[in-house]
């Protein structure tokens, strides 16, 4: 049997998955939702096997309590406020706050 890869190297080849999966993702969006959302969950699966991190940039691009993929403008809705972003899914009518840096 092969020897498995060193951890940082699984880590980093799952960071490049998410990568895709979430450009796929974003490119589906509009013909098939569902698939969009599929590509979500899978992404979140390939990073949590490894313990990999989900970069910044794509955290505020699914909701984290319907893990579903958000398209802001068409079921996410992005407001600043008192120096926080706030992030509305309108999938599940929950919203999400990240501090602004
Ligand atoms: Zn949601």
């Amino acid at each position: 049997m092969a020897k498995p890869l060193p951890k940082k190297q699984q880590q980093k080849i799952a960071q490049e998955r998410i990568y895709t999966l979430f450009q796929q993702a974003e490119k589906m969006f509009s013909k098939d939702r569902a698939l969009a959302h599929r590509y979500v969950s899978l992404a979140r699966k390939v990073a949590m096997k490894v313990k990999a991190r989900i970069p910044a940039e794509f955290k505020r691009r699914y909701c984290k309590y319907c893990y579903r993929f958000l398209m802001p403008g068409i079921n996410s809705r992005i407001r600043t406020r008192g120096g926080k972003v706030i992030i509305s899914c309108l999938e599940c009518k929950k919203f999400m706050r990240i501090p602004l840096r």
